[in-house]
């Protein structure tokens, strides 16, 4: 996680890197701090917390120059501190680092060093590059870094300056970094919002590739220190994406944006001459016997609704699976494996190790990503993008209903590839309609409101459901959690009797969601259950008999009927619009909510 940025140009460089490093604030918020050079010398100001106590610290001080580097930090190796903020430097103040990333050996590093006699100033495992590098410089930074870069173990993003050679460099492994060009200078950043303002022309740094920046442009390198030649590639998205809009939070507007991004996505997926129509109709279903779905977190819930809605529709067995027990079990992938990897960031570090292990064993591989031109979407033989632009709130709102109707339209592809469509509905026509009903329930969100209001004190909240109903119950039970902090679980509302009844007690909510015809009637007896036994119950969905409303013990959110496959695309709006009101509620700082970070490439 963490938030890289950098800049060499004519401008000056502080502004530049702060406000870049807001825009990456999602990656990270334990501290933050920048290095200036200027005049041979560098000067590091960093403060543990969020962005802001960097900028009043900068406002009474800012260093003047037009180069540097800043950090914001997700902390992984020593608490947040002044001391283990970024930028770290090495003892003779000639070589200042940030890092995203664990360097897994840098124990053995540090006590080597400290042998020759080299002294820490801090906790971290980056403070060891720093120390490396001005121990191992002799007076060609190139070499150094290469040098570096070959002693360390782990994961990283790193942005370097030297003092005899005052150039940025950059050069990462397992983590991302990307490079803008502009006319006024180069910029270096973890993720492209961080750059939007300033120009759309990036180069994606290669694992194990090293960028030289000064103002007149941008080299690369090997690891052999050879030259290696590369275009920018034009980003699609546009500055306006990365700017709140005038909404309190960037997770509402992101909330509200999702008809447009579901249309846009929808068209892709659809309409001759769309990029993911394209790749689409290359996949040849019949080659394969089983689909693995994987991902960590939200992409991972995406994917349990994908995996009752390909059993349903092409009849084709599919498993769904984290990501990070993938990697580390003995799945039985093989060549008659499609295995669908699902990640907005493209750089989630549990989902690429899951990418490396199925192509090891021979499996097809499908990505489904947001983030174009990132180590998933290039690791993957077929890559589908949602497009959802840049998603800045932490908890995902967009991009997870994207990946949802990416999964619809791929079931629905499948399953007339196979000839499996039965006549019983989920077709793409169903799909398409999605946009619409979802514009329509944001249009009006007054009740969700309204029953929000009422939730700030509970201590407990517990989602069931049944079939796909339970797979969405998993996401509104992460989203609650993750911004709001009351606990939360999802059950399948069959498992309800077999342990969970025992905490329903007076001060506890049952969300139910009820989409599933057939199994309405068994959620309204769960309901009945947990109302007699004192909990109070919230039912959301299409199918329910239940009076819309927001009652003492029982209220309703009710919506048009749909496919049931496809009604998560439904449910998860109105769980995600509850999350949002709960905590907007508790006055809480949804965006950023305490010890998240949004891209998650540490394991
Ligand atoms: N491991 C480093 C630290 O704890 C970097 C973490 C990050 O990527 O933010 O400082």
């Amino acid at each position: 996680m963490c938030g890289i940025m950098g800049y060499v140009g004519n401008k000056e460089a502080v502004p530049v890197i702060v406000e870049g490093l807001k825009k990456l604030e999602y990656r990270g918020y334990d501290s933050a701090g920048v290095a200036i050079y200027n005049n041979g010398s560098f000067e590091v100001i960093k403060r543990k917390g969020r962005l802001t106590v960097l900028e009043e610290a900068l406002s009474k001080r800012a260093p003047s120059g037009h180069m540097g580097i800043g950090h914001t930090r997700w902390a992984t190796h020593g608490e947040p501190s002044n001391e283990n903020s970024h930028p770290h430097l090495g003892e003779k103040e000639k070589i200042a680092i940030v890092h995203n990333g664990i360097i897994e050996n840098h124990r053995q590093l540090r006590e080597k060093l400290e042998r020759k006699g080299v002294s820490f100033t801090s906790e971290t495992d980056s403070e060891v590059i720093a120390q490396l590098a001005e121990y191992y410089y002799r007076g060609n930074i190139l070499e150094t870094v290469i040098k570096v870069v070959n002693t360390l173990e782990g994961s990283f993003a790193l942005g370097v300056m030297c003092l005899d050679e005052p150039r940025l460099i950059a050069v990462r492994k397992d983590n991302p970094l990307i490079i803008g060009e502009a006319r006024d200078g180069m910029y270096l950043a973890s993720d492209v919002p961080a750059i939007l303002k300033h120009t759309s022309q990036v180069y994606y740094l290669e694992d194990k590739e090293i960028a030289v920046l000064d103002r007149s442009g941008v080299e690369f390198f090997n690891m052999d220190g050879e030259p290696v030649s590369k275009s920018p590639e034009t980003v699609a998205w546009s500055a306006d994406s990365a700017e709140k809009g005038g909404y309190q939070h960037f997770m509402l507007k992101e909330i509200m944006e999702q008809p447009k991004v579901l249309r846009m996505t929808i068209d892709s997926a659809l309409c001759d001459g769309g990029k993911n129509k394209a790749v689409i109709d290359s996949i040849d279903i019949r080659s394969y016997n089983k689909i693995i779905i994987t991902g960590c977190g939200s992409a991972y819930h995406a994917g349990v609704v994908a995996k009752y809605v390909f059993e349903s529709l092409c009849g084709l067995s599919a498993e769904v699976e984290l990501a990070s027990e993938l990697r580390y079990r003995n799945p039985l992938i093989d060549g008659q494996t499609l295995v669908i990897f699902i990640s907005q960031s493209g750089e989630t570090a549990d989902t690429i190790a899951a990418v490396r292990e199925a192509k090891r064993r021979g499996a097809a591989t499908l990505s489904i990503v947001n983030v174009v031109g990132s180590t998933i979407a290039k690791e993957t033989d077929y890559v589908l993008y949602t497009l959802a632009g840049p998603e800045i709130a932490v908890a995902t709102t967009k991009a997870f209903s994207a990946q949802l109707v990416l999964l619809y339209i791929l079931a629905a592809r499948f399953a007339q590839d196979l000839g499996a469509l039965t006549g019983g509905g989920g077709t793409l026509a169903e799909v398409s309609a999605l946009p619409d009903m979802v514009e329509s329930l944001l249009a009006d969100t007054g009740k969700i409101q309204q029953f929000a209001a009422t939730c700030v004190g509970y201590k407990s909240i517990f989602f069931i459901g049944r079939n796909v109903d339970y797979a969405i119950s998993l996401e509104g039970s992460l989203k609650l959690k993750e911004i709001s902090y009351i606990h939360s679980e999802a059950y399948a509302g069959g498992e309800l009797k077999h342990g969970p009844i025992s905490l329903i007690e007076p001060d506890t909510l049952v969300v139910a969601i009820s989409c599933c015809q057939r199994l309405a009637p068994k959620i309204a007896s769960n309901v009945e259950q947990v109302i007699s036994r004192g909990a109070k119950a919230l039912v959301i969905g299409c199918c329910t008999d239940y009076e819309e409303g927001v009652g003492d013990k029982l209220s309703a959110i009710k919506f048009a009927r749909i496919n049931e496959l496809f009604s998560p695309s439904l449910s998860v709006i109105i769980l995600q619009l509850f999350s949002y009101y709960v905590a907007a509620n508790k006055g809480l700082d949804i965006d950023k909510p305490r010890n998240l970070a949004k891209s998650v490439t540490v394991e």
